[in-house]
């Protein structure tokens, strides 16, 4: 007889990826024992075939998948109450948080390969050297797709580097975390966008040990939404503007998409074109400053070359302090120095909670169950 107690991967596939709520970010796959779950178009996807929700062993009383999913029910407040032992008040838009800080990193090749201040892989190349991580769940360039990414685990200097950047299409880091296991590593920063850094509270407040106990850091980046690579490589990049990915060095998007090439240009294209192309499992993600990690870390600066970075926990203070203090980077005060990002930050942090489904909208959604309808974006 079927356990009813406890939850298992059929609740999580009706109440979370068949109403359009999952984000694609694979902890339910990493926190499966029993391989019963791959993931395809950026989503978990039943390996077995007796039906897109039917799971034995979840029968049987397992429940991982969903205890690792970071939107599975009351998700947000668990995780607020394990980390700040309180649960965000609904003006507190951008989570729970000490300090809000500009910075850059001060060696020049994190810098200049860093897509703001390099202050991500600054503070991840001191970390693999001072031992204080020994891998980081980053993103790569693909080799199968141009300027698409994919989740790697980098664990030295040049790994760092060559991830470093940001790619505008969607990469599950916390994949990463498979290899990192293969790999022995005990002690990993997982960097991601917020639907990827609540992975780790959600594993810790509900006790996934296993991959708990694995991530050391927990980075946060900014992030309004990702787009599909077919949407914005080949629709936006080549058809539209003729880019030639061979020559595309940069991607950014500063109130408009911005392209770079080679050759010294800069191409803009207007976000709220951009808008058709959003990864549908952006679509509801109220989480734009990615509240449950140590750090976040965005490109909200007035001026370039600096990092947003909003420190969060006692670890992420601890890390930001002692980076500080050996050099790593140099920092200010964001509100004595950029207030308007500051602003901009909230702005946008309250759009992206305008797209979480109200209660009665998850009631009905998860009773029926069905989709729900996605929120029209704007501008
Ligand atoms: C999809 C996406 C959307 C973003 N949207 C915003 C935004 O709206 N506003 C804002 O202020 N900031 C946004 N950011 C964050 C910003 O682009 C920078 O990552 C951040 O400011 C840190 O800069 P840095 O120079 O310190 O980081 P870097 O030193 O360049 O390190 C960046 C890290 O991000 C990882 N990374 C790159 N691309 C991806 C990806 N697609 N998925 C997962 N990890 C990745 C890299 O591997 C690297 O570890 C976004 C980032 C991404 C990836």
């Amino acid at each position: 007889m079927p356990k009813t107690d406890t939850t298992q991967w059929r609740d999580l596939f009706h109440e979370v990826v068949a109403t359009g709520l999952c984000t694609g970010c694979t902890a339910c796959i990493v926190a499966c024992p029993f391989h019963v779950l791959g993931y395809e178009d950026n989503e978990p996807v039943q390996l077995q075939e007796d039906g897109v929700d039917v799971c034995t062993h979840g029968d049987r009383g397992c429940s991982l998948c969903t205890l690792a999913c970071p939107r599975f029910r009351e998700w947000e407040s668990e995780i607020d109450e394990l980390m700040f032992g309180q649960v965000r008040r609904p003006e507190e838009l951008i989570g729970k948080y000490r300090e809000i800080y500009l910075a850059r990193a001060t060696s020049p090749e994190a810098l200049m390969q860093g897509q703001d201040g390099g202050v991500v892989s600054a503070l991840l190349i001191w970390g693999l050297e001072n031992g204080m991580i020994d891998g980081a769940a980053t993103s790569v360039l693909s080799d199968e797709r141009q300027w698409d990414c994919e989740p790697a685990i980098v664990t030295d200097r040049s790994g760092v580097l060559a991830s470093a950047g940001s790619r505008y299409t969607y990469s599950a880091n916390p994949l990463a975390l498979l290899k990192a296991a293969e790999m022995g590593l005990s002690k990993v920063a997982l960097v991601g966008m917020g639907c990827q850094t609540s992975v780790t509270g959600a594993m810790e407040a509900r006790r996934v040990n296993k991959w708990r106990k694995k991530i050391a850091w927990t980075f946060g980046l900014l992030c309004s939404k990702s787009f599909t690579y077919d949407g914005l490589m080949v629709e936006i990049a080549q058809n539209e503007l003729g880019i030639d990915l061979d020559h595309l060095v940069r991607v950014n998007i500063k109130g408009k998409l911005l392209f770079y090439t080679d050759t010294g240009d800069e191409i803009t294209y207007s976000l709220k074109q951009s808008h058709r192309f959003t990864r549908p499992g952006c679509l509801r993600c109220p989480d734009f400053a990615a509240e449950h990690a140590d750090i976040s870390f965005g490109g909200l600066g007035q001026e370039g070359g600096w990092t947003l970075s909003i420190v969060r926990t006692d670890l992420g203070q601890e890390i930001w302090d002692r980076a500080i203090a050996e050099g790593v980077i140099e920092v200010t005060r964001a509100m004595d120095e950029d207030p308007k990002a500051v602003e901009l930050m909230f702005r946008l942090a309250e759009k992206s909670r305008e797209r979480w489904p109200s209660h009665e909208e998850l009631a009905t959604a998860g009773s029926t169950p069905g989709l729900l309808p996605p929120k029209p974006e704007t501008d």
